[in-house]
């Protein structure tokens, strides 16, 4: 019992020990540690990605992103809550249908598994409520973004305008109470742009072909409101290097990358800006 007792006090102060970041979503404050907080928000984040991982395979298809039950693509068998636990159901069913054993869409499980990543990486460094909501929004919809550009090689404007508006509102809101935090945002988005929009144009006069998608410039400008100016820098060498790495192991695997070769540029950015955004917390 003594023995018990002591374990309990050494356990608190274990606790007490560990940072805790308030969670202020509602009217009550909840003092997670950061192991349970990271456990927790990835537990949300693999929910979260479930959803993604929908929006990741009907956006493309033109189909509505909330489109009633969930069915299976080969039997039509609709899915019960055993097939749409996140990233459990996928490993336990080994990636196929429970019934007809056609192939569960992989990129499905890679939504789940970095929205769960991006849960539990935002609450690894989040410092209060306010930083958690930002990292939150953030990297899921960066994540939305770098699958849909890495499988498609496409960024939807509609969800390149979402990031740049919430990132916008965020900027608005602090900028209430200090107005010279709107500079940041607002430097950011213009340097982001034409960092991108620039060259781009250049390139299309000298070679008379695109080299970079227009979408590119349109991220890293929403990027740059919510990293401002010197993130987008460091965003663009992240992603030159993500860029790069990319290149190298597909020539490594036989696959020679040519200037015709198409780069999922969108992704490495959305990469290195979460990134970026994870060291500046
Ligand atoms: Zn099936």
């Amino acid at each position: 019992m003594e023995s018990g007792h002591g374990a309990h006090i050494a356990a608190v102060q274990q606790r007490q020990r560990e940072p805790a970041i308030a969670i202020v979503w509602t009217d009550h404050i909840a003092a997670l540690s950061r192991g349970e907080a990271m456990a927790a928000y990835g537990v949300l984040g693999a929910i979260v990605g479930s959803f993604l991982g929908a929006a990741l395979i009907r956006l493309p298809r033109g189909e509505p992103i909330v489109a009633g039950r969930s069915h299976c693509d080969g039997c039509g068998r609709t899915l019960g809550p055993l097939d749409l636990v996140p990233v459990v159901s996928f490993l336990i069913l080994r990636g196929r249908c429970r019934t007809c054993g056609v192939r569960i869409d992989p990129w499905q499980f890679a939504a789940e598994l970095g929205g769960a990543a991006v849960g539990a990486a935002v609450a690894a460094v989040a410092r209060d409520g306010a930083t958690l909501g930002l990292g939150l929004a953030l990297g899921w919809q960066l994540l939305l973004l770098g699958l849909l550009d890495l499988r498609h090689l496409w960024l939807p404007d509609r969800l390149v305008l979402v990031l740049a508006a919430s990132g916008a509102a965020f900027a608005v809101a602090a900028g209430l109470h200090d107005p010279l935090l709107l500079s940041g945002p607002l430097l950011g988005a213009a340097v982001g742009f034409a960092i991108l929009w620039l060259p781009a144009r250049l390139y299309r006069a000298w070679r008379g072909i695109e080299g970079l998608g227009a979408g590119d410039a349109k991220l890293l400008g929403a990027i740059g409101i919510w990293l401002g100016p010197l993130g987008v820098v460091e965003t663009l060498l992240g992603g030159s290097m993500v860029g790069l790495a990319a290149a190298a192991g597909l020539a490594l695997a036989g696959r020679r990358p040519n200037a015709r070769t198409a780069l999922p540029l969108g992704s490495c950015l959305a990469l290195a800006s979460f990134a970026v955004y994870l060291l500046q917390n």
